[in-house]
């Protein structure tokens, strides 16, 4: 991903303004979100009793996270009764090191991946091609986005602030002759250059949208099989989970399988679901020989236990991006990381530690669609609102001090003339137009009185001489 798309280290402002101001990409955004409503809706609607449908899967996912250490072991002692290798992460780090290592161990030169945002999150492929492995993404919408050096803008449809005519420019950059901009002819033109790609691959990566602890099994969801070309293909398989992606039982993953793909993409089932246990067993004509799983805390289990526990509930369906009005304006881009929309605005500040991302939840009109449209129900407005009033609290620290200070001076004689004499001669000097940074937009809106050159007090001393 390129840093030039995704920085917490700008204002929410300057990030924003750019794709507020490009009628292009709001057209392209409003024009596939309102496709995913509608098709969501008539989804939705083949339940008997969508709520409860909804109250089930919190619960269940509630259960899990309450008791999401004892799941954990459950679910890595099942992967190594089944062949896998479990690699845990406490940090981005220790996961980047984990698949470094992997590769390094196969001389993987060759990698291909299947979407994962975890992947995105831990900057896995700039760390790879630091050791001079070839990374190719084969979703088709990371794929474009690889290609033009850009960062997902959504956490389903990485590339959902393209028009066709722009992704057919993308993927002219490597095509040898002119392509159109039909979708099913460059959807042909990509399935032709990644082939090749899997087919050569000396490793494959992917996400895991859920991971089964009875049996060990790690489930994808993809619309597109590359997921499936991902994992099976290449000797070895590394799959990334997030810690928070367990869950205990196939009846739980029964309800949020029915929930992801409608609340996604208004899809009862998406096209391809995988379910994989274990690596190649012997007999078996395909499949990894290897299958390594890197299990991901970074940052999740200090959410736990806390009033922004729920947040861990995510299934990542990009439901809240849809509905959201400021999504819907900006694109994914202006949040500054690689989780946008209102689960992004909740996710970033409790992941990073910045004064950048603890901005963004200010990036949210607080209207609620977001937990309207929540299959798992999470209030994300309470933790929008939340997480202002912490930012706030810390803001105001400085705040306290400067009032604390005034307190000090004014309770000495001496130290309030003195002040009083600094207020006076700093109030004439005031120029808006001078005032350095950011609180110049401040100044400029204000004027200051201009004090009386005799104070009360010389005047009343000169009096009563
Ligand atoms: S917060 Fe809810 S709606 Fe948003 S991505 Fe997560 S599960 Fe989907």
């Amino acid at each position: 991903m390129s840093s030039e798309f995704l920085t917490l280290s700008t204002s929410l402002r300057e990030r924003t303004a750019a794709q507020v101001s490009d009628s292009r990409l709001r057209s392209n955004l409003a024009r596939a979100t309102d496709a995913f409503a509608d098709r969501k809706a008539a989804a939705y609607a083949q339940f008997a009793d969508p709520e409860e449908v909804r109250a089930k899967a919190r619960a269940a996912k509630g259960e899990v996270l309450r008791r999401l250490d004892q799941i954990l072991e459950r679910l890595a002692d099942r992967l190594e009764a089944v062949g896998a290798q479990v690699h845990w992460a406490r940090t981005d780090e220790e996961a980047r090191d984990h698949v470094r290592r992997i590769v390094q161990t196969h001389s993987a030169h060759r990698i291909v991946k299947s979407k994962s945002m975890l992947s995105e999150e831990i900057a896995l492929n700039e760390a790879l091609e630091e050791i001079g492995s070839e990374v190719t993404e084969t979703d088709l919408g990371e794929w474009i986005i690889q290609l033009a050096r850009e960062a997902p803008s959504h956490i389903i449809v990485p590339a959902i602030h393209k028009d066709r005519t722009q992704v057919r420019d993308t993927l002219q950059r490597v095509a040898e002759g002119d392509l159109s901009d039909v979708p099913g002819e460059l959807a042909a033109f990509a399935r032709r250059e990644l082939r090749q790609r899997f087919l050569q691959a000396d490793l494959g990566i992917s996400g895991v949208n859920f991971a089964v602890a009875e049996s060990g099994t790690l489930v994808l969801v993809t619309n597109e099989g590359n997921g499936r070309l991902a994992t099976s293909v290449p000797p070895v398989h590394v799959a990334l989970l997030g810690m928070e992606r367990v869950v205990e039982t196939w009846e739980q993953l029964d309800l949020l399988l029915a929930l992801l793909p409608r609340a996604a993409t208004g899809q009862p089932i998406t096209t391809y679901v995988s379910a994989i246990t274990g690596a190649r067993r012997p007999k078996e004509l395909d499949g990894p020989r290897e299958l390594h799983v890197v299990v991901v805390d970074n940052g999740r289990s200090s959410i736990l236990g806390t009033e922004f526990t729920e947040m861990l509930a995510c299934i990542r369906c990009g439901a809240c991006l849809n509905v959201c009005p400021v999504y819907r304006q900006t694109g994914g881009h202006g949040y500054g990381w690689v989780y946008p929309g209102p689960m992004g605005a909740v996710l970033t500040p409790l992941l990073v530690e910045s004064k950048g991302a603890a901005e963004v939840p200010n990036a949210s009109s607080l209207c609620g669609a977001c937990w309207q449209a929540c299959p798992v129900g999470i209030p994300l407005q309470d933790m929008l609102l939340a997480l202002r009033r912490r930012a706030s609290e810390e803001a105001r620290l400085g705040e306290r001090a400067a009032w604390g200070a005034w307190a000090a001076a004014w309770s000495r004689p001496w130290a309030y003339r003195a002040s009083l004499r600094l207020a006076s001669m700093a109030a004439r000097m005031f120029n808006p137009s001078k005032v350095p940074g950011p609180p110049q937009r401040w100044a400029l809106g204000r004027e200051v009185p201009t004090p009386a050159r005799h104070s009360f007090r010389d005047q009343w001393r000169k009096g009563s001489r």
